[in-house]
């Protein structure tokens, strides 16, 4: 099986050039921050502290998490239903990240993932895959963006949905959420030894997509591309 690891900070770029890239190379896109957020939601919806370690852990039994295609997008089940529009909201973004510093949580979605890579080509993006989860990738990217492009591209997504933001607000929660990724003790965001930096601040999407598009042809070879 191939795989490709797309990491880096919220908001950087990455389901857009993992989207993309699974496209072009009929690839599965498995967007691992779906796993973080649907906890988060459990853990929102149950009124737990999703910093408490202890009660977080606690809940995980309770939790199945599933990830299904569905024409080809990703579909992410908590207990049986879908919560791939709800793990959305602004305040998921934040419980995602507080639960993921959990060693349980993250051991607990760990298989999932690497099961993923075992049966299928995967374009998977999220903050560990290059480092811990596909650690053989055979192309790693680590893609990132000023904090303040990646706060107003987020706002104008949100915009698209008709969530009105704060862009303060966001470019705050962004600062909050990389210092967080970056300093948590286990599996923190960090890039590869052997993945290959794009900064994509001034770049236009479709210039960072034919480069990376050309970066897997070079790597992969003659896959399905
Ligand atoms: O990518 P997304 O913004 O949906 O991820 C939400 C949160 O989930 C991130 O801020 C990060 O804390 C966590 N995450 C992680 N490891 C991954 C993917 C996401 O810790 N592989």
């Amino acid at each position: 099986m191939k795989a490709i690891a797309i990491d880096g900070p919220a908001s950087a770029g990455k389901s857009t050039m993992a989207r993309y890239l699974s496209k072009e190379l009929q690839f599965i896109y498995v967007d691992t921050g779906a796993l973080y957020r649907a906890i988060g939601l459990y853990c929102v919806h149950k009124g737990i502290d999703t910093t408490d370690g202890q009660q977080v852990t606690a809940i995980l039994n309770e939790v199945v998490v599933e990830l299904k295609y569905v024409e080809g997008e990703q579909r992410v089940f908590l207990n049986g239903q879908d919560v791939s529009q709800e793990i959305r909201q602004p305040e998921m973004s934040m419980a995602a990240s507080n639960v993921s510093a959990i060693s349980a949580v993250r051991e607990f979605l760990f298989e999932l993932q690497r099961d993923m890579a075992r049966h299928n080509n995967v374009v998977m993006d999220g903050r560990d895959i290059g480092t811990v989860v596909l650690p053989w990738a055979d192309l790693k990217i680590y893609l990132t963006a000023s904090p303040e492009e990646r706060a107003r591209r987020r706002q104008n997504e949100y915009a698209q949905k008709g969530i009105e933001t704060d862009y303060d607000k966001l470019l705050e929660e962004i600062r909050q959420r990389d210092y967080n990724d970056q300093h948590r003790l286990i599996a923190p965001l960090k890039k590869a030894e052997d993945a290959i930096e794009v900064d994509t601040t001034h770049d236009n999407m479709e210039e960072t997509m034919a480069r990376l598009l050309a970066l897997a042809k070079e790597k992969l070879g003659n896959v399905a591309v």
